[in-house]
């Protein structure tokens, strides 16, 4: 494999197969010019992971959880008035019996 920033850039973003993780991965282990490129652009990539996410302070996450939890359910079919197979069924060794 040649020089190829954008292949790094995929690289650390997890987006490359396994074939190309390999030839980058070895790539990466002989070229010190893309050695010292996929650095700088994991540091780069950590200082913005680090300053630029925001936290949940509102706790945002959890009072949407809670909406979707107070939502009305759909409703149950099968529970409204379906008789449901007659009593006298059973199940017996994963058959059903009279
Ligand atoms: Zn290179």
């Amino acid at each position: 494999m040649n020089c190829d920033h954008e292949m790094i850039s995929a690289y650390l973003d997890g987006e490359l197969d396994a074939a190309l993780l390999d030839s980058v991965t070895s790539h990466l282990l002989d070229c010190a010019e893309c050695c010292r490129q996929f650095n700088d652009l994991a540091r780069a990539r950590d200082a913005i992971q680090t300053n630029c996410l925001v936290p949940d302070p509102e706790g945002i996450v959890a009072s949407v959880m809670a909406a979707i939890d107070r939502s009305p359910k759909p409703a149950q079919t099968l529970d409204s008035g379906y008789p449901g197979p007659a009593n006298n069924w059973k199940v017996k060794n994963g058959l059903l019996h009279k």
